[in-house]
């Protein structure tokens, strides 16, 4: 089964989405599976990562512009290549287990959509597997 989401980006930043894919994996019925989220943009990404404290999102996007800056040298068109670097980086997609109808994610695990070249309405997909 595949959900299809939109959403609306800040600028940069990370925005959960854990309740869309639990959501989306109970309307589908499975109980035993997997789920992909896939995000389907070159300047944006899906990661898990910790949902607790809120400061560890900015130091995430800090830690990113700092290992990815936009380089004066880049020759991209879009001036956009640092967000093209992170978006390869973190990743387009994330595996997630479908166990008892729910994701199996640790205590401290959130799913999130990741903008680097925002605001934009960007979309993500969620396929779910299994019965
Ligand atoms: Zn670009």
């Amino acid at each position: 089964m595949l959900f299809n989401f939109q959403l609306s980006t800040p600028k940069e930043g990370l925005v959960d989405i854990t309740n869309e894919v639990t959501e989306a994996i109970t309307e589908s019925g499975v109980n035993e599976g997997i789920c992909i989220v896939y995000c389907p943009h070159t300047t944006a990404a899906i990661t898990i990562n910790e949902n607790v404290d809120p400061e560890l999102k900015a130091d995430f996007l800090e830690g990113l512009d700092k290992s990815f800056p936009e380089l004066a040298s880049f020759n991209h068109a879009g001036g956009n290549s640092d967000a093209h670097l992170k978006s390869s980086a973190v990743g387009a997609s994330e595996t997630i287990i479908v166990s008892k109808g729910k994701p199996l994610l640790g205590t401290w695990q959130g799913i999130y959509f990741c903008e680097f070249d925002g605001p934009r309405v960007r979309k993500f997909f969620v396929k779910i597997i299994g019965g």
